[in-house]
C-alpha cells in the first residue's frame, strides 16, 4: 500500500468529472488500498478517487470513531433523498477550511461493493453528508463552491498562498 497525493484546491484537477467503474477488478482493488491508506494518514473520514488524480467512480467512508469500518462506493448513485440539513464541512482538498454547507439530511444510494456486488444504502447524519459531500468530488465540485463568491476567493487565495509557502 501507498499514502498518494492529494490534490489540493484550487487544483483545476479537482474540476475533472469522473468515469464509471467498468469492472472492479485489481487495478481497483489496489486503488481502494492506496486510498484507504492516504484517508487514514490524513487523517479524514472520506476520499474521493479525484482526490489523488484518478478519475474514476470510487470514494470511500469510514465515519467510525474507532477507524475499523471502511465503505467503499464504487459507481454511486443517490437513489432517494429527503429534507434539509446545514452542517460543518471540511476537506482534505481545502485543509484548515470549515464551512456549514446545507444538503439532504438523508440520502439512499446506491453503488458496487469491492467485490463489484451491488448494495443499497439508506444513510442519515455524518454519513450522508459525508456520501453527498464525496460524490461532489466525482461531479468535479468541492464544498467551497457553495460559499459565496467572497467567501471563496479568501479560501482560494489561502490556499494558494499555502502552497506557496510549502
Ligand atoms: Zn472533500
Amino acid at each position: 500500500m501507498a499514502v498518494l497525493n492529494i490534490l489540493n484546491y484550487p487544483d483545476p484537477r479537482l474540476h475533472t468529472v469522473a468515469k464509471p467503474v467498468k469492472e472492479v477488478d485489481a487495478n481497483i482493488r489496489r486503488l481502494i488500498n492506496d486510498m484507504t491508506e492516504t484517508m487514514y494518514a490524513a487523517p479524514g473520514i472520506g476520499l474521493a478517487a479525484t482526490q489523488v488524480n484518478q478519475h474514476i467512480q470510487l470514494l470511500i467512508i469510514d465515519t467510525s470513531e474507532t477507524k475499523d469500518a471502511l465503505q467503499v462506493f464504487i459507481n454511486p448513485k443517490i437513489i432517494e433523498k429527503n429534507g434539509e440539513r446545514a452542517f460543518e464541512e471540511g476537506c482534505l482538498s481545502v485543509p484548515g477550511v470549515y464551512e456549514s454547507v446545507t444538503r439532504a439530511e438523508t440520502v439512499k444510494v446506491e453503488a458496487l461493493n469491492r467485490h463489484g456486488e451491488k448494495f443499497t444504502l439508506h444513510a442519515e447524519g455524518l454519513l450522508s453528508v459525508c456520501i453527498q459531500h464525496e460524490m461532489d468530488h466525482l461531479l468535479g465540485k468541492v464544498f467551497v463552491e457553495y460559499l459565496s463568491p467572497l467567501k471563496r476567493s479568501r479560501i482560494k487565495n489561502k490556499m494558494l498562498k499555502l502552497s506557496r509557502q510549502k
